[in-house]
């Protein structure tokens, strides 16, 4: 059985699967009330099999699944984009920045060049292969899905990077914002990212949202409400950092 949360109830409509991966995880969000689910993210390597059980345990088909989201285009993100995009026929979501992520064409500088080259690696390993994005996100942008979500452009990881909200949860699908382990709770590292300079922007929007809940993609653990509070404590160590 793929394990599945419930926000308000356990009876509510509106469940979250996480799907876990090699390097972390994607989320099937399924809204029961409309037979439909969406996916933010598809993994990485071998998270198939798990997706579709959600399905079945969720009493739907690949073609239920009506939207592809992408936080970005990041390879741990799109591994099973092509072939999700295949079995659903489902529209792939994304800022419009994120296509050269996603064809791996994005021009990778400095430091972060080494991200560059093991997603090289990793998609000729893969035999990986790119799609199109079908409709263009931009930041606040409200979205059908699971009862409305909202894009918020949070750049900072990459340049098109968005996270989903969910007014009717407060809850934030934060993507590769910052990660939630047990100990440490961090922004990516340095080598990961595209823009750091947007970062501050980013965190301070998300703080002016004030979300009651947070699901980013690498955690050990699915516990919404310790993914805010730990994001809370990343923001107040940050403070610190830069000083008064
Ligand atoms: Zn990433």
């Amino acid at each position: 059985m793929v394990r599945s949360y419930s926000i308000d109830s356990s009876d509510s409509p509106y469940r979250i699967y996480p799907i876990r991966g090699l390097l972390g995880y994607f989320h099937l969000l399924l809204d029961a009330s409309r037979r439909e689910a969406v996916v933010i993210d598809t993994g990485l390597i071998g998270e198939m099999s798990q997706l579709a059980r959600a399905l079945k345990e969720s009493g739907l088909d690949w073609p239920d699944i009506k939207a592809i989201l992408l936080t970005h285009g990041h390879i741990d993100h799109t591994g099973h984009l092509f072939q999700i995009k295949q079995l659903t026929g489902a529209p792939v979501l994304a800022h419009p920045l994120e296509q050269a992520h996603i064809n791996g064409t994005f021009p990778y500088r400095g430091l972060s060049r080494v991200c560059g080259a093991l997603e090289a690696f990793g998609r000729s390993v893969l035999r990986y292969r790119s799609v199109a994005i079908d409709e263009p996100l931009h930041a606040e942008m409200e979205l059908p899905y699971w009862g409305g979500l909202r894009v918020i452009h949070l750049p900072g990881h990459t340049h098109g990077h968005c996270g989903f909200y969910s007014q009717r949860f407060r809850l934030l699908f934060s993507g590769d914002l910052f990660a939630s382990y047990n100990f440490i709770t961090h922004l990516p590292p340095a080598f990961l990212n595209s823009c750091p300079e947007y970062f501050d922007a980013s965190l301070d929007r998300v703080k002016q949202l004030s979300p009651k809940l947070m699901v980013p993609n690498h955690y050990f653990k699915f516990d919404a409400e310790m993914h805010r509070r730990k994001f809370d404590a990343l923001l107040a160590r940050r403070k610190l950092d830069l000083g008064p």
